[in-house]
Protein backbone atom coordinates (compact mmCIF):
# COMPACT_ATOMS: atom_id res chain seq x y z
CA UNK A 1 0.00 0.00 0.00
CA UNK A 2 1.36 3.37 -0.83
CA UNK A 3 -0.27 6.77 0.41
CA UNK A 4 0.18 9.99 0.61
CA UNK A 5 -1.53 12.19 3.19
CA UNK A 6 -1.28 15.98 2.32
CA UNK A 7 -2.78 18.92 4.79
CA UNK A 8 -1.50 22.25 5.73
CA UNK A 9 0.95 22.57 8.70
CA UNK A 10 -0.92 21.64 11.71
CA UNK A 11 -3.21 19.52 10.07
CA UNK A 12 -1.97 16.55 11.76
CA UNK A 13 -0.63 14.49 9.37
CA UNK A 14 2.64 13.41 11.51
CA UNK A 15 0.55 11.75 14.42
CA UNK A 16 -1.65 10.40 11.95
CA UNK A 17 0.93 9.52 9.61
CA UNK A 18 2.75 7.76 12.54
CA UNK A 19 -0.41 5.34 13.67
CA UNK A 20 -1.61 4.67 10.55
CA UNK A 21 2.21 3.33 9.38
CA UNK A 22 2.20 1.26 12.34
CA UNK A 23 -1.23 0.16 12.28
CA UNK A 24 -0.70 -0.99 8.32
CA UNK A 25 2.96 -2.47 9.20
CA UNK A 26 4.44 -0.12 6.69
CA UNK A 27 7.31 2.44 6.29
CA UNK A 28 6.58 6.06 7.58
CA UNK A 29 8.23 8.57 5.66
CA UNK A 30 8.00 11.86 7.10
CA UNK A 31 10.59 14.98 5.32
CA UNK A 32 9.96 16.73 8.41
CA UNK A 33 11.36 14.22 10.89
CA UNK A 34 13.97 13.40 8.33
CA UNK A 35 15.33 16.76 7.97
CA UNK A 36 15.01 17.50 12.21
CA UNK A 37 17.01 14.73 12.17
CA UNK A 38 19.92 15.97 9.77
CA UNK A 39 19.60 19.02 11.46
CA UNK A 40 20.27 17.13 14.93
CA UNK A 41 23.11 15.71 13.99
CA UNK A 42 24.48 18.86 12.48
CA UNK A 43 25.28 17.42 9.29
CA UNK A 44 25.92 19.61 5.84
CA UNK A 45 22.40 19.17 4.48
CA UNK A 46 20.32 19.95 8.03
CA UNK A 47 22.94 22.90 8.32
CA UNK A 48 21.46 23.89 4.96
CA UNK A 49 17.79 22.52 5.48
CA UNK A 50 17.74 24.78 9.07
CA UNK A 51 18.12 28.31 7.43
CA UNK A 52 15.01 27.60 5.41
CA UNK A 53 12.95 25.65 7.73
CA UNK A 54 13.58 28.57 10.17
CA UNK A 55 12.15 31.28 8.16
CA UNK A 56 8.79 28.98 7.29
CA UNK A 57 10.20 28.56 3.64
CA UNK A 58 10.58 25.07 1.62
CA UNK A 59 13.74 23.43 1.58
CA UNK A 60 15.02 23.52 -1.99
CA UNK A 61 13.49 20.64 -4.24
CA UNK A 62 17.26 19.84 -5.15
CA UNK A 63 17.52 18.44 -1.31
CA UNK A 64 14.81 16.88 -0.80
CA UNK A 65 14.70 14.75 -4.24
CA UNK A 66 18.34 14.00 -3.22
CA UNK A 67 16.87 12.98 0.13
CA UNK A 68 14.01 11.31 0.07
CA UNK A 69 14.98 9.40 -4.28
CA UNK A 70 16.12 6.39 -2.95
CA UNK A 71 13.90 5.55 -0.42
CA UNK A 72 10.87 5.99 -2.64
CA UNK A 73 10.89 2.08 -3.89
CA UNK A 74 12.79 0.78 -1.41
CA UNK A 75 10.13 -0.65 0.98
CA UNK A 76 7.10 -2.76 0.15
CA UNK A 77 4.45 -0.15 1.34
CA UNK A 78 4.55 3.25 2.59
CA UNK A 79 2.88 6.34 4.06
CA UNK A 80 4.66 9.25 2.40
CA UNK A 81 3.59 12.58 5.02
CA UNK A 82 4.86 16.31 3.87
CA UNK A 83 6.09 15.07 0.18
CA UNK A 84 5.34 15.88 -2.41
CA UNK A 85 5.31 19.73 -1.55
CA UNK A 86 5.59 20.99 -4.85
CA UNK A 87 4.98 20.28 -8.27
CA UNK A 88 8.52 19.29 -9.30
CA UNK A 89 8.31 16.76 -6.00
CA UNK A 90 5.44 15.07 -7.25
CA UNK A 91 6.59 14.62 -10.27
CA UNK A 92 9.49 12.92 -9.19
CA UNK A 93 7.33 11.01 -7.24
CA UNK A 94 5.48 10.06 -10.35
CA UNK A 95 8.29 8.96 -12.46
CA UNK A 96 9.98 6.73 -9.55
CA UNK A 97 6.41 4.73 -8.91
CA UNK A 98 6.29 4.46 -12.59
CA UNK A 99 9.62 3.28 -12.81
CA UNK A 100 9.35 0.54 -10.18
CA UNK A 101 5.72 -0.19 -11.42
CA UNK A 102 4.45 0.43 -7.87
CA UNK A 103 1.33 3.22 -8.44
CA UNK A 104 0.31 4.97 -5.57
CA UNK A 105 -2.79 3.67 -3.58
CA UNK A 106 -4.07 6.57 -2.03
CA UNK A 107 -4.07 9.96 -1.07
CA UNK A 108 -5.89 11.49 1.44
CA UNK A 109 -6.09 15.02 2.12
CA UNK A 110 -6.69 16.75 5.96
CA UNK A 111 -9.07 19.62 5.82
CA UNK A 112 -8.76 22.01 8.56
CA UNK A 113 -9.46 25.47 8.80
CA UNK A 114 -7.06 28.24 9.00
CA UNK A 115 -8.02 29.51 12.82
CA UNK A 116 -7.90 26.08 14.11
CA UNK A 117 -4.57 25.47 12.21
CA UNK A 118 -2.80 28.59 14.00
CA UNK A 119 -4.18 27.61 17.49
CA UNK A 120 -2.99 24.48 16.65
CA UNK A 121 0.58 25.39 15.97
CA UNK A 122 0.71 28.14 18.37
CA UNK A 123 -0.25 25.21 21.52
CA UNK A 124 2.64 23.03 19.73
CA UNK A 125 4.83 26.04 20.29
CA UNK A 126 4.22 25.66 23.77
CA UNK A 127 4.15 22.50 24.62
CA UNK A 128 7.30 20.73 21.69
CA UNK A 129 9.13 24.23 21.14
CA UNK A 130 10.20 23.75 17.44
CA UNK A 131 12.09 26.44 16.33
CA UNK A 132 9.65 27.17 12.87
CA UNK A 133 6.24 27.22 15.23
CA UNK A 134 6.79 30.91 15.67
CA UNK A 135 4.26 33.41 14.76
CA UNK A 136 5.74 34.91 12.14
CA UNK A 137 6.81 31.52 10.65
CA UNK A 138 3.49 29.98 11.15
CA UNK A 139 2.36 32.19 8.88
CA UNK A 140 4.98 32.21 6.46
CA UNK A 141 4.27 28.39 6.61
CA UNK A 142 0.37 28.75 5.42
CA UNK A 143 1.30 31.29 2.67
CA UNK A 144 3.99 29.21 1.48
CA UNK A 145 1.43 26.11 1.67
CA UNK A 146 -1.18 27.53 -0.46
CA UNK A 147 1.20 28.79 -3.06
CA UNK A 148 3.43 26.01 -3.49
CA UNK A 149 1.90 23.05 -1.98
CA UNK A 150 -2.14 23.60 -2.60
CA UNK A 151 -1.39 23.17 -6.29
CA UNK A 152 0.15 19.79 -5.85
CA UNK A 153 -3.34 18.85 -4.42
CA UNK A 154 -4.92 19.88 -7.38
CA UNK A 155 -2.76 18.19 -9.22
CA UNK A 156 -3.87 14.96 -8.22
CA UNK A 157 -7.26 15.68 -7.87
CA UNK A 158 -7.18 15.89 -11.76
CA UNK A 159 -5.32 12.20 -11.56
CA UNK A 160 -8.39 11.41 -9.26
CA UNK A 161 -8.01 9.14 -6.40
CA UNK A 162 -8.07 11.96 -3.72
CA UNK A 163 -10.51 11.20 -0.25
CA UNK A 164 -10.45 14.19 1.64
CA UNK A 165 -11.37 13.97 5.49
CA UNK A 166 -12.10 16.17 8.06
CA UNK A 167 -9.04 16.67 10.14
CA UNK A 168 -10.83 17.90 13.38
CA UNK A 169 -11.62 16.46 16.28
CA UNK A 170 -9.68 14.25 18.71
CA UNK A 171 -6.53 12.16 17.11
CA UNK A 172 -8.65 8.95 17.85
CA UNK A 173 -11.69 10.42 15.78
CA UNK A 174 -9.63 11.60 12.75
CA UNK A 175 -7.66 8.04 12.74
CA UNK A 176 -11.15 6.54 12.84
CA UNK A 177 -11.62 8.45 9.62
CA UNK A 178 -8.12 8.33 8.02
CA UNK A 179 -8.53 4.34 8.06
CA UNK A 180 -12.38 4.69 6.32
CA UNK A 181 -10.95 6.55 4.11
CA UNK A 182 -7.84 4.09 3.47
CA UNK A 183 -10.45 1.10 3.19
CA UNK A 184 -12.47 2.72 0.81
CA UNK A 185 -12.38 3.47 -2.48
CA UNK A 186 -10.18 2.19 -4.64
P1 LIG B 1 4.55 21.02 9.00
O1 LIG B 1 3.89 20.55 7.74
O2 LIG B 1 3.75 20.69 10.20
O3 LIG B 1 4.96 22.45 8.95
P2 LIG B 1 6.91 19.31 8.55
O4 LIG B 1 7.57 18.64 9.70
O5 LIG B 1 6.30 18.44 7.51
O6 LIG B 1 5.91 20.27 9.23
O7 LIG B 1 7.96 20.26 7.82
C1 LIG B 1 8.71 21.24 8.51
C2 LIG B 1 9.57 22.06 7.53
O8 LIG B 1 10.48 21.19 6.86
C3 LIG B 1 8.81 22.76 6.41
O9 LIG B 1 8.30 24.01 6.80
C4 LIG B 1 9.90 22.86 5.33
O10 LIG B 1 10.79 23.92 5.60
C5 LIG B 1 10.67 21.59 5.49
N1 LIG B 1 10.14 20.49 4.61
C6 LIG B 1 9.57 19.33 5.00
N2 LIG B 1 9.22 18.58 3.95
C7 LIG B 1 9.57 19.29 2.85
C8 LIG B 1 9.47 19.07 1.45
N3 LIG B 1 8.91 17.96 0.95
N4 LIG B 1 9.94 20.04 0.61
C9 LIG B 1 10.50 21.14 1.08
N5 LIG B 1 10.63 21.42 2.38
C10 LIG B 1 10.19 20.52 3.26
Amino acid sequence: MRIVIFGPPGAGKGTQGVRLAEKLNITHLATGDMLRAEVAAGSKLGNLAKQYMDRGDLVPDDVIIGMIRSQLTESDGMVLDGFPRTIAQAKTLDDALEESNTPLDRSIYFNVDRDELVRRLINRATEQGRSDDTPETINRRMDVYDEQTAPVLDYYKTLGKVLEIDGTGTPDEVFDRLLDAVKSGS
